[in-house]
């Protein structure tokens, strides 16, 4: 795995070495090529390389925000690239110039250049092709948009034809007109298409000059509210949140922190009773959201929830498909036959991100080596992106429900107190299921569970570990139900 190390001192020594600057110019051309021009100049034009130390590349941006777009986007693209040039780096590191500079130490480094000039970086992150809608975007203090992400690219098929409806109708909504489901609250597993739909819908509504579509990263929602709290503006901050048509709110599971988690409520319910449209996106539903409030929890779920399933194959297909037509507007050159198509879709299964990634690879690799793209060189090229099958995510509704029948018990006796055997057993196994196959914490797996304690849980969990290694036909049992859950 790749690792992006932050706000690390940095050791280098200056760059001397004139094949190391040819070498950095060189990844930019590969960075480039593989990210496409818009992106190209929206985030990596101000990247600066500092210095290469033994295995890893040390560079510095501008900003707080620059750096965490590129960590979360970008990191594998840059890592991949330096490493066609300098096969023996396995770490990259970015850094904020500014905060650098001023020797700040390192713990204050993150949010200081937000807070300092909370201004900024929505002004600096521009993104060049379609100024208009990104400038009123940016005048509000919205998370960078991807120009690539529209309604046009996406892509419908089985596993989102409901969320791509919901998103339209809200793209599509005018000022003043009732709003249908509020919050629309879209969940996926990563790199399914959610930023995809939600900045589709911030395009498109955009569009309308009489329309404020805000999209926020919670990323952003708290790093705006932490630097208005700051430069004792939060009311502005508010004002300006309810100014807006439609707020936009993506990855809503990082939002962290209590002042925060109220703030955002308040925000919710400001707009809401406003009539306004609030869209959400999130890795898990709102059940799961363990660090929310219960309130907060409930106002979520009350409005449209949608999931979004893993893309299917024939979808897979078409993404790949509209990648390489997207590309060859700019490089008409580019090719790619059906049958590498076809070995793409099949092979590529976990998620958008590493179809983006294959393409932009296939791209890059035909374009420095002039050589055509063949299924030989793809399957070379994307070894590293064939992952064994995913395990389905299983809910721990589901797990309830498998053991119920299983044991022939009812599913509320499961989260029932009573504590007759016939209960107690197959409870114990659903906990124990629950903490092996979901990724929830064991006291959100004791609230599933009627409330119960995260001690009740450990001991459930423990007790059937212990058992399944003497008890063979409690050990077959346990093995039937996790494959009935993961097929
Ligand atoms: P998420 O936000 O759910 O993690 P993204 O929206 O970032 O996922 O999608 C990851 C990649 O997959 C992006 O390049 C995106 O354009 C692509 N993608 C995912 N779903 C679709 C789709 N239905 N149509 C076109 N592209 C898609
Ligand atoms: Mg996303």
């Amino acid at each position: 795995m790749t690792n992006l190390h932050q706000d690390q001192p940095h050791r280098g020594l200056p760059l001397r070495d004139q094949s190391v600057r040819d070498q950095w110019t060189r990844v930019k051309s590969r960075l480039r090529i593989s990210v496409g021009e818009d992106i190209y100049s929206s985030w990596f034009a101000r990247m600066d390389l500092e210095s290469v130390q033994d295995e890893c590349v040390f560079m510095t941006v501008p900003t707080v925000f620059l750096r965490s777009w590129i960590q979360s986007h970008y990191t594998d693209r840059v890592l991949s690239c330096w490493q066609a040039e300098l096969p023996e780096v396995k770490r990259v590191s970015v850094t904020v110039r500014s905060a650098m500079r001023a020797a700040a130490p390192a713990k204050e480094a993150a949010p200081a250049v937000d807070v300092r000039r909370p201004d900024r970086p929505a002004q600096e992150l521009r993104v060049s092709a379609s100024a208009p809608v990104s400038a009123s975007h940016d005048a509000l203090g919205g998370s960078p948009l991807d120009p690539r992400l529209t309604f046009s690219s996406f892509v419908m098929g089985r596993s989102n034809t409901l969320a791509h409806a919901a998103a339209r109708q809200v793209a599509e909504g005018r000022r003043g007109d009732p709003v249908m489901f509020n919050p629309l609250y879209i969940h996926a597993g990563v790199g399914l298409g959610k930023t995809h739909l939600l900045q589709a819908v911030t395009w498109a509504g955009n569009s309308s000059p009489d329309r404020k579509v805000l999209y926020l990263t919670a990323e952003k929602f708290m790093y705006g509210f932490v630097a208005a709290l700051k430069a004792q503006n939060s009311l502005a901050f508010k004002e300006a949140l309810r100014g807006i048509d439609v707020l936009i709110i993506d990855d809503l599971q990082f939002l962290q922190g209590k002042t925060i988690q109220s703030e955002f409520c308040h925000t919710l319910n400001a707009l809401i009773d406003a009539g306004r449209q609030v869209v959400v996106a999130s890795d898990r539903p709102p059940s799961d959201l363990e660090s929310l409030d219960d309130r907060v929890r409930s106002r979520l779920a009350g409005g449209l929830v949608v999931e979004m399933g893993s893309l299917g194959e024939e979808l897979r297909l078409e993404i790949l498909r509209s990648r390489v037509t997207a590309a060859r507007v700019h490089h008409a050159g580019f090719e790619v036959p059906e049958p590498v198509l076809d070995y793409l879709a099949k092979a590529i299964t976990h998620n958008g991100r590493d179809l983006e990634g294959a393409v932009n690879r296939l791209l890059a690799h035909s374009k420095l080596n002039a050589q055509p793209v063949t299924l030989e060189m793809a399957e070379r090229e994307v070894r590293d992106l064939v992952r064994p099958q995913e395990p389905k995510r299983v809910k721990i509704e589901d797990i309830q429900r498998v053991v119920a029948r299983q044991y022939n018990v009812s599913r509320s006796d499961l989260l029932s107190s009573r504590r007759t055997a016939n209960v107690v057993r197959p409870r114990q196994v659903a906990m124990y299921l629950s903490k092996v196959l979901t990724l929830r914490s064991l006291p959100e797996i004791g609230r599933r569970f009627g409330g119960r304690d995260h001690t009740t849980v450990l001991h459930a969990v423990r007790k059937i570990e212990a058992l399944v290694g003497k008890d063979h036909s409690l050990a077959d049992e346990v093995e039937l139900l996790k494959r009935q859950l993961q097929d």
